[in-house]
């Protein structure tokens, strides 16, 4: 239990300092487990903003950042990544502390982070220019690409370290300044996060961050005339918000919202490993996780079979506090989560589904905060609960003929994040792989990602890419320069 007298204080932290918040005022974070507040965050506002962009701007501009060479640049961040390494457990206890996350889980969580920041530091120096060859004489034609500018990274409280790494690395690699605007849910690991960057050495001002609402600094954030480019993580309403706001100032976006992603099993899947897929597809952090397979496609003649092996599995499950080992599912985030699942139960239930495991809360565990694994069977892809991202621990079951019904049911939604498929047959696994409408599909697996591999959303989830190669252009502009050879001909473009 956290001692409410002695509740720590997180300042922003803008221009290689932490700084009180220009309102003087903090705001409560709590322990989604003991429902009990352990720190203070403060509520910053758009004072706080166009400080920490001002100082960003400057060291974009000015000083030591942008006189660095690009190898430079990625052996500060290689700082940086074993820095997260060291601190893994520090970071890992602030995360659980915040968002309930299973300690078992978060510390090579946090650890891997540290991957993110090695990979984008070797890619730095590695940002080719291109010789263009061109229709006009006596020029040579490249490309160079340079650092857009100030970056706004605004994350949500689900996965807030690994959601801020995945746009920072790339943006710091590609020479951007930075300012982040972590969930007001979940602040305080960006403020640890970011006094690392002090402790290795980066210039103030090119990593800011600065907590409080979404209205009162995240949107001033996006209106500012000094950003440039906005990563997104979060719900959809925020996205198109946020996607207007930049539309206004005709700044790029990389938008990450949700998803209804299908996980498809054939009946000659290895069902062993398949439901150990489903489970971990859809129950990994209480369903708090954007990719979650939660709409399960089963082949009709193993329907039944699949639901048994998978009620006789989760309900062996163990629910509770997330510090302790060998617990499996712990506390929703938010309580405006907690609600919003809860509801989600009451309208499957309502629309006929069939709730066979599940569909309570646990006001018996910690603070209450806890939904239990919820698999609802009968279900059909028109209804709500296929069609809606719930973002907690409930799979529904729909029944499928043969892979022509799979992808259509499979593509039947507005989302499209990621899916996977469970077969032996190499036929079907490439032909639902070509079909299926989404950035990620997984064949014989579930949920594995990689800084090395990209992730993104088609339709409505999401605009742009993270992790891979290529995400480090989310960051940079292009330029193309144009020289005169021939000196003969001052102005080689009158030659037609
Ligand atoms: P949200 O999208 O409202 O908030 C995410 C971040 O955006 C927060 O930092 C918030 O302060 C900020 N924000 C909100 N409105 C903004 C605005 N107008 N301008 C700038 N910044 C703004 O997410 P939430 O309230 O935490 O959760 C809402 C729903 O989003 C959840 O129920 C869940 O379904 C979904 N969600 C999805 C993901 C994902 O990974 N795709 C993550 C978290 C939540």
């Amino acid at each position: 239990m956290e001692n409410a007298k002695a509740l720590p204080k997180y300042g922003n932290y803008i221009d290689g300092k932490i700084v009180p918040p220009a309102s003087g005022e903090y705001f409560p974070t709590e322990n989604p487990y003991t429902g009990e507040a352990w720190a203070e965050i403060a509520r910053g506002n758009k004072a706080d903003v166009d400080a920490a962009v001002a100082a960003a701007h400057r060291a974009f501009e000015e000083g030591e950042w942008p006189s660095l060479t690009a190898s430079q640049r990625g052996k500060l961040m290689r700082k940086v990544a074993d820095l997260i390494v060291a601190n893994a457990e520090h970071l890992a206890e602030i995360e659980r502390r915040d968002n309930g996350k299973l300690a078992a889980e978060v510390v090579a969580q946090v650890k891997y982070l540290g991957e993110y920041f090695h990979y984008y530091a070797g890619l730095a120096d590695k940002i080719e220019s291109h010789v263009i060859p061109t229709d006009k004489k006596g020029v040579f034609c490249y490309t160079k690409y340079e650092a857009k500018g100030v970056v706004v990274i605004i994350t949500p409280w689900n996965s807030p370290l690994t959601l801020t790494s995945w746009k920072l690395a790339p943006a710091l690699a590609a020479g951007c300044t930075i300012v982040i605007k972590p969930s007001e849910f979940t602040s305080a690991s960006a403020i640890e996060l970011a006094k690392l960057f002090a402790e290795a050495g980066f210039p103030p001002g090119v990593v800011n961050v600065v907590t409080g609402f979404g209205h009162e600094v995240g949107a001033p954030l996006v209106e500012h005339p000094d950003t440039a480019h906005i990563g997104f993580t979060g719900g959809e309403i925020a996205g198109q918000k946020i996607y207007e706001a930049a539309a206004r100032g005709l700044k790029t976006v990389t938008l990450e919202l949700g998803g209804k992603s299908p996980n498809i099993v054939f009946d000659d899947a290895d069902l062993d490993q398949a439901v150990k897929g489903i489970v971990s597809g859809v129950f990994a952090a209480s369903g708090q996780t954007c990719q979650a397979g939660s709409r399960l496609l089963v082949q009709e003649s193993i329907h039944d079979e699949v639901v048994r092996r998978l009620v006789e599995f989760v309900s062996t499950a163990k629910i509770g506090d997330p510090s302790q080992l060998d617990t499996q599912v712990g506390p929703i985030a938010t309580r405006p989560q907690f609600e919003k699942i809860m509801s989600y139960i009451e309208i499957a239930k309502g629309e006929g589904a069939k709730c066979v495991l599940g569909g309570r809360s646990r006001p018996d565990l910690g603070a209450g905060q806890f939904v239990e694994p919820t698999i609802f069977t009968g279900v059909n892809n028109k209804m709500r609960i296929a069609q809606e991202e719930v973002f907690g621990p409930v799979l529904c079951v729909i029944p499928f003929k043969d892979e022509e019904d799979a992808v259509r049911i499979g593509n039947d939604v507005l989302y499209g994040l990621a899916g996977a498929v469970w077969t032996k047959s190499l036929h079907r696994a490439m032909y639902v792989t070509d079909k299926l409408k989404a950035g990620t599909v997984w064949v014989n697996n579930y949920r594995a990602t990689s800084y090395t591999a990209p992730f993104g959303g088609y339709k409505r989830s999401g605009i742009g890419r993270e992790s891979g190669a290529d995400a480090i252009r989310e960051y940079l502009e292009t330029k193309c320069v144009w020289i005169s050879t021939d000196l003969d001909v001052p102005n080689p473009f009158i030659r037609r």
